[in-house]
């Protein structure tokens, strides 16, 4: 397999079209059987409920090539299973799980030659997704679905070497009690955009959202979930149900307590005893772990001991030995990676 000409170590993160996706309709109660198409854009009514009510959800997942030439992606039945939830709370159908598996092998094996080789740092992104598409103008979901599985190489996230992000306690909300912060939907990213933005401008690198009932709990940035170090070791993530489900996160916290024998502590977590922590990291498909050095909250600083150089010692563990299972350095647990050739 002939690769293409592409210069891996300097991709970023942006999209480049690819060979083939994978594309399926539901129409009267039922997907189609589906298959790979060329042809790079959709075409749907104007009054498609996508366009006019955000009936849609995603995932993100990698493709890469493991130190052994194999070409493999990580926990996608958890990607599965996730965007089974994101369905059924956006009133959509499910796309079965082994058929949603299926899909993403069929994608990477049909773009093999963009799949960025061992050493490069580089990976191929895949993003499923799903919207209502046919016209819909009084309120209520769609009857007529597509499902779709697209790649595109992305560069290395570390280029030039890790740089701690600097953060600030966002005045605005990402997800509202008993809504859909726990969902990747579209609808999470809308709202999230002026926020973002907000912040970049005001020398950001992202937002810290808080609970929205009480504004004094930990929730997660705009698309990474938070993983604290204390001071002795131990590693405490979020729990709330308005947190995305992380499978970066919920992997990490199995590779803390079952290969590097560290505590872990699932709970809610005061903006208050931020200040006490050693470590900060955001959990992501993208980064893994981005180290975090600085939480400004409304002028208040809180410099995390590890710094504005490197990650933290145990932050820098967990990513060692993550991105040491995924690329085949290190024994995964059972059914963690999914070979495709
Ligand atoms: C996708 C996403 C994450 C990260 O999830 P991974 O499965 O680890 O990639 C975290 N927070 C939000 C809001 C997300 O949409």
């Amino acid at each position: 397999m002939e690769k293409k000409n592409i210069d891996w170590g300097n991709l970023g993160f942006a999209y480049m079209e690819t060979d083939k996706r994978f594309v399926s309709n539901y129409k009267d109660g039922a997907w189609d059987e589906g298959g790979l198409i060329s042809d790079a854009n959709v075409t749907m009514s104007e009054c498609a409920c996508v366009l006019q009510y955000a009936q849609t959800c995603f995932e993100g997942l990698k493709a890469y090539t493991t130190e052994d030439g194999h070409i493999v992606t990580f926990r996608p039945d958890l990607n599965a299973e996730r965007m089974e939830n994101s369905a059924k709370r956006l009133e959509m159908p499910v796309f079965p799980k082994e058929r949603f598996i299926d899909a993403v092998v069929q994608v990477v094996a049909a773009n093999e030659a963009y799949v960025p080789p061992f050493g490069s740092g580089a990976t191929l992104y895949l993003r499923p997704y799903m919207y209502g598409k046919n016209a819909v103008i009084g309120v209520k979901p769609a009857d007529e679905f597509e499902f779709r599985v697209f790649c595109t190489p992305v560069g290395p996230y570390f280029k030039g070497g890790v740089k701690p992000l600097t953060i600030c306690v966002s005045d605005f909300d990402r997800a509202a009690p008993c809504g859909t912060g726990h969902v990747k939907g579209g609808l999470n990213y809308a709202m999230s955009l002026h926020a973002i933005v907000s912040a970049h401008a005001a020398g950001f690198d992202e937002n810290m959202y808080l609970d929205p009932k009480t504004r004094t709990k930990v929730e997660e940035t705009g698309g990474a979930n938070f993983l604290f170090v204390t001071r002795d070791n131990k590693v405490v993530t979020p729990k709330s149900d308005s947190i995305l489900p992380s499978i970066t996160r919920r992997s990490l916290v199995h590779v803390a307590k079952e290969y590097l024998g560290l505590e872990v502590e699932e709970r809610e977590i005061y903006l208050e005893e931020v200040k006490d922590f050693a470590e900060c990291g955001l959990c992501g498909t993208a980064a893994v772990i981005s180290p975090v050095g600085k939480i400004v909250d409304h002028g208040k600083e809180i410099c995390l001991p590890s710094g504005m150089t490197e990650m933290g010692p145990i932050t820098k563990k967990l990513y060692d030995t993550l991105t040491g299972i995924q690329m085949g350095r290190i024994k995964a647990p059972e059914g963690w990676i999914k070979v495709i050739k």
